[in-house]
């Protein structure tokens, strides 16, 4: 299994050390030809969502990533990368997000939560968070809300997370992803 990480800017390396300490080949994506070779899934990382998101147009990533998604490529977003995924950006996800959605005083926060797969414990990091503020199909799973916003959520090969699942001790919500990417790959 060959996990590919977006590269371009923000919190990608902390994503590469969680696969890695999970036994997971990973390649960065910094450009198109490290998009042209044979992938299992992709992580969308945390930053800032219109620096990538410009950095995607101009590299000409945008459009096969969003094709990958729509086939079924199995993708997990965080916090920027969740952004990337909502309605108006690649918009592969029916969802729409509120960016910066916590203000400036609470712009960063640690909690426990519950989150569904995984259990009733899980950490969780908010960075100048966005969450999710509007679902927009029933093809959306919510798996975790905190404070009445919806902070997970999952469409088929789709996970999004509000929070930085990289940035904490355990490996249960990557884990939780990887198993997505082994679903798909029984199915096939
Ligand atoms: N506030 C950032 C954005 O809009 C997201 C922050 C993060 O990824 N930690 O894109």
């Amino acid at each position: 299994m060959k996990v590919a990480v977006l590269a371009l800017q923000g919190a990608f390396i902390e994503h590469e050390q969680v696969l890695q300490r999970l036994g997971v080949e990973t390649v960065e994506i910094r450009q198109l030809k490290d998009w042209q070779q044979p992938i299992d899934a992709l992580i969308l990382p945390g930053g800032e969502s219109t620096v990538q998101m410009r950095l995607l147009k101009e590299l000409g990533l945008y459009e096969p990533i969003r094709e990958a998604i729509l086939i079924g490529m199995p993708v997990l977003g965080t916090c920027a990368g969740m952004i990337l995924l909502s309605e108006g950006r690649l918009g592969t996800m029916d969802i729409e997000v509120r960016r910066n959605a916590y203000g400036r005083q609470l712009g960063s926060f640690h909690t426990v939560d519950t989150v569904k797969g995984i259990g009733t414990d899980v950490p969780m990091t908010f960075i100048r968070a966005p969450y999710i503020e509007r679902v927009l199909s029933d093809k959306v799973e919510v798996l975790s809300t905190v404070d009445g916003h919806i902070v997970a959520a999952r469409q088929g090969n789709q996970l999004a997370t509000a929070f930085h699942p990289e940035l904490d001790d355990g490996t249960r919500l990557h884990e939780l992803f990887l198993g997505m990417v082994v679903g798909r790959s029984d199915k096939e």
